[in-house]
């Protein structure tokens, strides 16, 4: 009955073909939806025109000046619902009457339960749409994500099952956190070759630590995880070593497997800007083992490194999962990082440019992809101190542990190095390349075409001030 009530409410300057009233087919009535529909698509111009606007996804009929988003389309730009941020908003300008029954029969052949499941494109669409925040969250499109996502899993599509998992295991804007639920999702076949649904899932098991059969299957997950290459994996697996959960207690072992993804994901953080998921578990971690004294030697300036590397880390990684993801670990190495402080006398101030700091810096802006240069070098004998701008084209990565900083600079970075005993700089400026230390020196290079290291500045210390000799090719 809706349907031929909705024809007859058609005005009679639609340029959209209808015929009289009269309902032939579902088939034909399919048809003339279908061109309803078009008018969804590139319509800035007919949107702009219109007094009414209806969305046939959430069936949401209003004033068409409400239209305040859009989207660039193929051909033009089209009008986003200002209600539920779906591009499905159709104009009366077009000539469709535009009301509640129409709007409610194009969603049931356009988003109903068949038409998803015959066009998962479109429950995609809008699962993408929902993530990226473009669709308003309430609790009805909440709902309706999660049937989208049901429909694509039982489909068999891997990122469904994700992103369901995702979702229970922190919990959505109103339905609630399910670690049981998450587990059955990360643990879909689909996922069963995928690093990080097995890193969620073993984790997930670990947590329900009651149940000894849940934590076998966990280390089994990350050993997994870890021979197809998951960094994640990694701290996870240090995890077990350090307490003993489901292996023998080997913190040596941690300490070794937590060190080699340190030396891998510091350089993808430094240099990649990248790995920002997995850096500041592995840096709190190896920070802990070296306060503790677990598995190394226990040395607290190590600490201290590994602690103001975690954090500046999981600082980048609240912009991605939030404040609330974080609380736990922000708190710990805060208080961490204030106890280290108080033993030492440290405070926390701005990063000054010394030899201090080049030397705790040099092991990340060591080595770029990017050619850098040295610029404005020069010498004053009052104190021996060098002083030059190195210009990176990226940011930096700079710590400076006796200030408790560490940050990513952008810009020439102006460097006063005091007690230098000689430096050498030759004709060419530019490196890639910077290595050593404070007690044997360091030297900025590049490697040529032939695959050999020039050396460009080389910058010598000395604790005897006297022991100075310049060489400035320039
Ligand atoms: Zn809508």
């Amino acid at each position: 009955m809706e349907k031929d009530e909705t024809l007859n409410k058609e005005s009679k300057k639609s340029p959209v073909t209808k015929k009289k009233v009269v309902r032939k087919s579902s088939k034909a009535r399919l048809a003339l939806l279908n061109q309803y529909r078009e008018h969804a698509i590139d319509n800035e111009i007919e949107i702009v025109q219109s007094n009414q606007c209806g969305c046939f996804f959430c069936r949401h009929v209003f004033d068409a000046r409400d239209v305040q988003d859009w989207m660039d389309g193929e051909h033009g730009v089209t009008a986003l619902c200002p209600e539920c941020g779906m591009d499905a908003v159709i104009g009366d300008a077009s000539g469709i009457e535009i009301d509640k029954p129409l709007m409610k029969e194009m969603n049931l052949a356009f988003y109903g339960e068949t038409y998803m499941k015959d066009n998962p494109e479109a429950a995609r669409t809008y699962c993408i749409r929902y993530i990226d925040g473009k669709i308003a969250h309430k609790a009805k499109s909440e709902a309706l994500f999660l049937h989208y996502l049901s429909i694509l899993e039982q489909e068999g599509d891997a990122n469904a099952s994700l992103a369901l998992g995702e979702f229970y295991r922190l919990g959505g804007d109103f339905v609630g956190q399910d670690l049981n639920l998450a587990l059955s999702h990360f643990e879909m076949p689909a996922l069963s070759a995928h690093p990080h649904a097995l890193c969620a899932a073993g984790a997930i098991r670990l947590e329900k630590m009651d149940d000894p059969s849940d934590t076998s299957l966990a280390f089994e997950y990350f050993a997994k995880a870890s021979a197809l290459g998951s960094m994640e994996a990694s701290y996870y697996i240090a995890d077990c070593y350090l307490h003993g959960y489901f292996v023998k207690s080997d913190p040596n072992i941690a300490v070794r497997i937590l060190e080699n993804a340190y030396d891998t994901l510091s350089r993808r953080f430094a240099i990649e800007r990248n790995g920002w998921f997995e850096f500041p578990e592995v840096a709190y971690r190896l920070g802990l083992c070296y306060q503790k004294g677990l598995g190394v030697k226990q040395d607290e300036e190590w600490a201290l490194r590994f602690f103001l590397h975690a954090d500046l880390a999981m600082r980048i990684r609240q912009n991605f999962l939030g404040q609330d993801h974080e609380s736990k670990m922000a708190e710990d190495l805060a208080k961490r990082i204030t106890a280290i402080a108080l033993s030492h006398n440290l405070s926390h101030n701005e990063i000054v440019y010394d030899a201090d700091t080049f030397e705790d810096s040099v092991a990340e802006m060591g080595e770029s992809l990017e050619e850098r240069t040295i610029e404005n070098v020069s010498f004053d004998p009052d104190g021996n101190e060098l002083s030059f701008d190195m210009v990176c084209p990226s940011p930096c990565l700079i710590t400076d542990i006796g200030n408790l900083s560490a940050a990513f600079i952008t810009g020439p970075i102006t460097w006063h190095l005091k007690d230098v005993a000689s430096y050498k700089i030759s004709s060419e400026n530019k490196f890639t390349n910077i290595s050593g230390d404070y007690d044997s020196g360091f030297k900025f290079f590049y490697t040529n075409d032939d695959g050999d290291d020039v050396t460009v500045f080389e910058i010598y210390f000395a604790r005897d001030p006297s022991n100075v000799e310049v060489t400035d090719k320039k």
